[in-house]
């Protein structure tokens, strides 16, 4: 990789919460901008490149079309980021999984206009179950500080390590009334930290917009839910949301 790397930002589909997250780094963007040569990006910038040392993708693919542009990204880039929950796992895009026909799907949103020929799309899939994913940025949106240290490591070809332990930790540190206790259903003992337990600390129940640690220990889910008189069924909501692997509430 050149001293200066060349980085591109694509998207596909998604509500581009998570490039507003980068177009409003502020002071940051300039320190970043010193560090790599920014070669394409849509939200910000006028021009295309022919490849690139590092593309960061947004969003999910739900269209044929979708995977053959994301392979040829694949192709022109040395290093592909998957970034933001809709990249990562599918994120809320995922919610349309849920529905088997997926015309009943665009007749949801698009009702008279669902037949329309470039609305046809298939079950959403993450990024990684197209092409080789080199790093993710877990998040919905992503966390502007952890995207500023994931470039700076990897403008300086170190390798970023993202948080793999449950928010639980980060949590307990801080020492908040556990959502439980207020009767409220939290995915923290399962979810991946890194966002500083961000939800719980101002009192609402975590989500896990950040998916799950890589382990999940299944067991103090079940303990937790167990001490609350909770059951699996009362979490599937919860779950659904982002797109979490539904194995680990089983
Ligand atoms: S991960 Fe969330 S904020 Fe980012 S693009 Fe998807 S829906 Fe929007
Ligand atoms: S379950 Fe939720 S509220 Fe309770 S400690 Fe874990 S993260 Fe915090
Ligand atoms: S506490 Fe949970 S839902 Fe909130 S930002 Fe962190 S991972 Fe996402």
């Amino acid at each position: 990789m050149s001293a200066k790397p060349k980085v591109a930002f694509f998207d596909f589909a998604c509500c581009e919460g998570c490039q507003l997250q980068i177009a409003n780094l502020e002071e940051d963007i300039l320190g970043l901008l010193g560090l790599v040569d920014l070669v394409e990006f849509r939200e910000v910038m006028t021009g295309t490149a022919p490849e690139y040392d590092i593309a960061f993708i947004e969003g999910s693919i739900t269209r044929k079309a979708d995977e053959e542009r994301l392979k040829d990204i694949r192709n022109r880039a040395k290093i592909l980021v998957a970034y933001g929950q809709c990249a990562v796992t599918g994120g809320i895009n995922k919610l349309k999984n849920l529905h088997s026909d997926m015309m009943e799907v665009r007749k949801i949103v698009y009702k008279d206009k669902a037949a329309m020929e470039h609305l046809d799309t298939y079950p959403t899939r993450a990024v990684g179950d197209v092409v080789k994913v080199d790093l993710i940025i877990p998040g919905c949106p992503i966390n502007k500080d952890e995207f500023v240290s994931i470039v700076k490591q990897l403008a300086l070809g170190k390798i970023p390590r993202i948080p793999d332990y449950p928010v639980c930790v980060e949590c307990k540190l801080k020492e908040n009334v556990c959502r439980y206790d207020e009767g409220e259903i939290c995915l923290g003992p399962i979810a991946r930290a890194g966002c500083g337990a961000i939800c719980p600390s101002n009192g609402v129940a975590c989500d896990a917009c950040r998916g799950t640690v890589s382990n999940p220990n299944k067991q103090a889910m079940h303990e937790v839910l167990a001490k609350y008189n909770l059951t699996v069924d009362e979490i599937i909501g919860k779950i659904n949301i982002f797109a979490v692997d539904p194995e680990v509430s089983k």
